[in-house]
């Protein structure tokens, strides 16, 4: 008989640890309940109109109907290049500095297969994004998981990780605006960072998708913003979260020439770049009228402050989060992350995270996502204070 049998490296993923809850929305849903969402990371905002308009109009160039360049188009790099310089105050050279991506998921999954060889390890936060962890083992290499614990405001304590780990360890990822926990970084944690990077000569990845969702008047950071960031890393960034066009596929590395190459040579390999068409329209979202992502803010600060109050009012503990669109949760005393999510979802018909989800240390929280509407999330509130915690 013809077998199929599948590649180690699929057997050995870990379980989908979002299954159980899955499971259990489904039953709630073919029974009828008016289940409220809070557990997706996908902005329900549409992308700002004058970026669709670009699109309508670029598409129907035929010049764009024809393979992309694999790095982007000049005029694309320039844009990213133009935002960091306005937004952070960062040079980037746009033709060795920026990458484009085809999201930057992408790029994530794909740079440990530039630089991890097997046995090499790779320090990965947790909670985390669960690509750092699985494009590590993809290319043969093994993550080690640095704890973000409320202590450390949900930073890793650099000081944690044994000599000998760091110096077998080859990348290090980090995320600020953090999914799941909320936290933001600082100044001195980066300059710590790039110390670190230095002494065990590891590559820094800093994935910064949430930079533009903040609440208050202290912007968060880029990684590349500290002295030497460019010697040692890059930064992976996106138009995802910023101009609601995660469908759209479009996000950027910038930062380490050197290690961009890397990245590049592998992509070469793989796809052949990001539809020129989608490139016109991010150098009109990242150009064009920002107000979008302005008003953007607005709406998620609304909703937080909903959410948190209502949240609070039921004796939930929830950071109040100053950037991206999630609330930590710590749950109550006698709960674990998926007994505490079971509740929500069969007592009251809301749908959350299990923290655990997102690694062992994320146990003992759920994420909440301020990507319903905020009559939605005081439906939500109304519905738990009629059922507690
Ligand atoms: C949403 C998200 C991304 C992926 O963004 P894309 O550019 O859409 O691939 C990367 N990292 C984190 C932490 C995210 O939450």
């Amino acid at each position: 008989m013809f077998k199929i049998e599948k590649a180690d490296r699929i057997k050995e993923l870990p379980p989908y640890l979002f299954a159980t809850i899955d499971k259990m929305k489904a039953e709630q849903i073919a029974k009828g309940v008016d289940v409220i969402d809070l557990s997706i990371g996908d902005p329900d905002i549409p992308t700002p109109p004058n970026i669709i308009a670009k699109m309508k109009k670029t598409v129907e160039d035929k010049k764009n109907h024809r393979y992309p360049s694999y790095e982007g188009m000049l005029e694309f790099r320039r844009a990213v290049s133009n935002w960091y310089k306005r937004r952070f105050n960062v040079y980037l050279d746009p033709v060795t500095e920026v990458l484009s991506l085809i999201g930057s998921k992408e790029g994530i999954a794909h740079i440990p297969l530039a630089f991890v060889n097997p046995g090499d390890i790779v320090l990965v936060p947790s909670p985390g994004y669960p690509v750092y962890s699985i494009g590590t083992k993809f290319a043969g290499g093994t993550p080690y998981f640095m704890p973000l614990l409320r202590d450390n405001n949900f930073l890793p304590d650099l000081e944690k990780v044994p000599e000998d780990v760091a110096r077998r360890s080859k990348l290090l990822f980090v995320n600020y605006p953090n999914n799941p926990t909320a936290a933001v970084a600082d100044t001195d944690f980066f300059r710590d960072l790039i110390g670190f990077a230095k002494k065990y000569n590891i590559i820094i990845c800093h994935d910064a998708p949430y930079t533009e969702v903040y609440y208050n008047a202290d912007k968060p950071i880029s990684f590349l913003e500290v002295d030497g960031a460019k010697e040692v890393g890059m930064e992976f960034h996106s138009l995802s979260k910023t101009y609601n066009m995660t469908g759209w596929r479009i996000g950027f590395a910038v930062g380490n020439a050197n290690v961009l190459e890397g990245l590049g040579q592998i992509k070469t390999n793989i796809d052949s770049g990001l539809f020129q068409a989608i490139q016109e329209a991010g150098i009109e979202a990242l150009e064009g009228d920002q107000s979008p992502v302005e008003e953007m803010r607005r709406t998620y600060l609304e909703r937080r402050d909903a959410l948190i109050n209502g949240l609070m009012e039921v004796g939930l503990k929830p950071e109040v989060p100053k950037a991206s669109f999630y609330l930590w949760v710590p749950v109550p005393d006698g709960h674990t992350s998926t007994t505490f999510c079971a509740h929500l979802l069969n007592k009251a018909g809301i749908v959350t995270t299990p923290g655990s989800g997102f690694g062992e240390a994320g146990e003992g929280y759920i994420r909440m996502a301020l990507t319903v509407s905020k009559d939605r999330i005081i439906e939500g509130v109304e519905r738990l204070k009629k059922v507690g915690i």
